[in-house]
Formats: C-alpha cells, sequence, structure tokens
C-alpha cells in the first residue's frame, strides 16, 4: 500500500482527501509494477517556493515529500504523481542519486528528472479517478444510500 501522511496544513491547503488519492495510488502503481507496494509518505509542506522534494528517510519504505502548495489544483496533482515517482525510483528500481548539477539544464534534463515527468502524464486521469470517486460518495449521501427503501 502507498500511504500518504500530510499534515493537518497540508489537507488545508490543498483541500486533498489523501486516504483516497492513497488508495487510487496504490491500485494504479501496484498494478502497473505488478508488484506490493509498501511506502509511507509523510507529506509536509515545502518550505521553498515552488520547490517539491522526495527523500528516503529511513529503512526502505519511509519517505517524506516536502510539497509545493501553492499551485492549482493540477499543479498540485501532478507535483505529487512526480514526486512519487521519485519514491520508485529507489523503491521499485533501486536507482539512487545523489548528482549535484551544475546548472538547471544538467538538473532538468537528467535522468531522474524526465524519468519523474514521465509520471505526470497520469495527472489527468488520477484526477478524473479521484472526481468521479468524491461524486459517487456525494452521491451516496444526497440519496440517502444508507438508509433502507
Ligand atoms: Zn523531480
Amino acid at each position: 500500500m502507498i500511504e500518504f501522511l500530510p499534515t493537518k496544513r497540508v489537507i488545508k491547503e490543498t483541500n486533498i482527501d489523501f486516504n483516497l488519492l492513497s488508495k487510487i495510488c496504490t491500485s494504479i502503481f501496484e498494478k502497473g509494477f505488478d508488484k506490493k507496494i509498501n511506502i509511507k509518505c509523510k507529506v509536509w509542506k515545502s518550505k521553498v517556493k515552488e520547490q517539491s522534494t522526495m527523500e528516503l528517510t529511513k529503512g526502505r519504505c519511509h519517505y517524506l515529500m516536502d510539497l509545493d502548495t501553492e499551485g492549482n489544483r493540477r499543479y498540485v496533482f501532478s507535483t505529487i504523481l512526480h514526486e512519487l515517482r521519485h519514491a520508485f525510483q529507489e523503491y521499485v528500481f533501486n536507482f539512487t542519486t545523489v548528482a549535484r548539477f551544475a546548472s538547471y539544464n544538467a538538473y532538468y534534463n537528467s535522468k531522474e528528472e524526465r524519468d519523474a515527468r514521465k509520471q505526470e502524464k497520469l495527472t489527468t486521469e488520477v484526477m478524473k479517478i479521484y472526481d468521479s470517486f468524491k461524486k459517487a460518495e456525494e452521491k451516496f449521501k444526497r440519496f440517502n444510500l444508507k438508509e433502507l427503501g
């Protein structure tokens, strides 16, 4: 299971249901990689403007995402998918980097950044699944499906 553990502040500022997003990501990526993925990912608000990062904090499974929450909804979802890919680079591919780049271009064109941007391509679909799920939850309440008849 991929489990996002956001701070109250991140929840408040993004208004994202991270329990639901955890379930969606778990389904997509466990199916995609065809294996169980056990990642616990704390999500904190990034202190650096327009920058998000992901780091392994202990063992193999505990990550910390510093998330830039200042953009629009689509930006936040795509950033989460991007940063999650950095966790997969280590967790799934055993690909670790401690590279320091000489320039922004070197960083932008590096293997890990190109690879992470690739996962952003799922943003539209993940948001659609997320929004449909939320709408179904609302309808369940609106039509009072908890009650019989
Ligand atoms: Zn990146």
